[in-house]
């Protein structure tokens, strides 16, 4: 027991070193979002489902993100992203893991088109799903009345939709076929950190939207009780799959700069125990699922007095439509 303490607080004073190292030795870019010059490093973290790569985390003082340093190119990140094991967990349950997962998939499912019944106060109209992996919450959707357009780039996943659902995705150019405010919703579920281009889309979000419209966006919260309890290890850093990492002050910031306010925001209960499970095995612990569930459940329950400190947020942000020609100005040169 001594020494598994020893090794946890070795590992801790490596990586301060380590991050001490890079503040004095390595000039850093400017923020890809801000263009400031100041940012600072973060976390040194690995591609522990992939690559086994080492990437470097900078936060920007000025606006507040934490983003990977140097991930590849958009033209090279497919071979990083876990596209069978996405496809994977399409398949009907098998095993006691798998039968957990298909339950609270389900229970997600419910939550989401909850949340996006409640927050646009519609029972049907337009949703655009953006990053819509196999399917199922454009599938769910479709079945609680909703016109759903859904999005995907990786081909893999657009055929799975079609088969499994008999639901027809769009590649990424045919958004360029949408008509100006088209949408009642557009809907982001854990796709925003994984996205080269967040100030366009925010933009073409903002016209594709009907005045009034919502943009619910979910993302891992880089404050929550479970990321600071596993640090570097902390699963939800994924990278370099997620360029991107939020907390409720960075989210807000970026998307005030581009017409919309924050009208709601709320926890996703499960990502608490899935994160936490899912570090746990990335320390590669003994019994990884009980302490990662009794982790999960800390954060959960501290997610019930602050919500700033959950896993993961649902961001529900609406259109400003009172937007001034100078205000429209500077979110075209932002
Ligand atoms: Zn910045």
């Amino acid at each position: 027991m001594a020494g598994y303490y020893l090794c946890g607080l070795i590992r801790v004073y490596a990586h301060m070193y380590a991050l001490r190292y890079l503040m004095i030795y390595q000039t850093f870019p400017t923020c890809p979002l801000c263009g400031a010059h100041d940012s600072t490093p973060y976390a040194i973290c690995s591609d522990f489902m992939v690559s086994k790569e080492q990437y470097t985390l900078l936060r920007c003082p000025s606006c507040g993100i934490v983003y990977t340093l140097d991930p590849p190119d958009e033209s090279r990140i497919k071979p990083y992203d876990k596209i069978g094991l996405d496809l994977k967990l399409g398949d009907a349950p098998s095993g006691l893991m798998s039968r957990l997962y298909h339950l609270s998939r389900r229970r997600m499912l419910k939550r989401k088109a909850r949340i996006v019944r409640e927050q646009s106060y519609r029972t049907g109209g337009s949703l655009l799903n953006f990053g819509a992996g196999t399917g199922f919450f454009s599938h769910k959707m479709e079945k609680c009345g909703w016109k759903v357009t859904s999005v995907e780039k990786y081909h893999e996943k657009r055929v799975f939709s079609l088969e499994m659902f008999h639901h027809r995705m769009v590649d990424l150019p045919e958004m360029d076929m949408f008509h100006p405010e088209s949408f009642d919703v557009i809907t982001m579920w854990h796709v925003f950190e994984h996205c080269y281009h967040p100030h366009e889309l925010l933009d073409r979000f903002y016209n594709l939207l009907r005045p009034g419209g919502v943009l619910i966006v979910a993302c891992p919260n880089i404050c929550s009780t479970d990321a600071m309890h596993y640090g570097p290890y902390w699963a939800a850093y994924d990278v370099p799959r997620h360029l991107w990492h939020f907390n409720p002050s960075s989210m807000c910031n970026l998307a005030a700069r581009h017409g919309f306010t924050l009208m709601h925001h709320e926890p996703l209960p499960f990502d608490s125990f899935y994160i936490s499970i899912l570090s746990e095995k990335q320390e590669r612990h003994r019994m990884a699922f009980l302490r990662g569930f009794c982790i999960g459940l800390h954060s959960w329950a501290v997610s019930l007095a602050h919500r700033g400190k959950s896993s993961s947020l649902v961001y529900v942000f609406r259109k400003k439509t009172n937007i001034t020609n100078e205000q429209t100005q500077e979110k075209r040169q932002n």
